[in-house]
């Protein structure tokens, strides 16, 4: 099933990103997922949940939000969502960002 590779890589890029930003506990993940992509979200949210219970996510609840495009900042790296065309970077302010499809999902906030 898609949905179970899916919900693997999607564990797996949290654990990475709560390691490289030294996020010791998660209470809410968001993925953002590509409305057009055909991702059974239901589905995709249940594996999830099945297979946290063997990690350090067990109690982070986790959100799926659609969402077709990302940005990233030209000048700082940052990724954020697009909620208006003339967003600029949550991070430095800048107004230089690159637009960008989200494949299937990607992560969202972690918090
Ligand atoms: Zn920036």
């Amino acid at each position: 099933m898609h949905e179970t590779a899916r919900a693997q890589s999607i564990l797996r890029a949290v654990l990475e990103r709560a390691q490289k930003e030294n996020l010791p506990i998660l209470s809410k993940v968001e993925v953002l997922v590509n409305p057009t992509a055909g991702v059974d979200k239901e589905e995709l949210l249940e594996i999830i949940d099945e297979i946290k219970q063997n990690t350090f996510l067990k109690e982070t609840s986790f959100e799926l939000k659609e969402m077709e495009m990302q940005a990233t900042c030209k000048e700082c790296g940052t990724v954020f969502l697009l909620n208006s065309p003339f967003d600029t970077c949550p991070s430095c302010g800048s107004a230089e960002v690159e637009l960008s499809l989200i494949e299937d999902w990607a992560l969202g906030k972690l918090e």
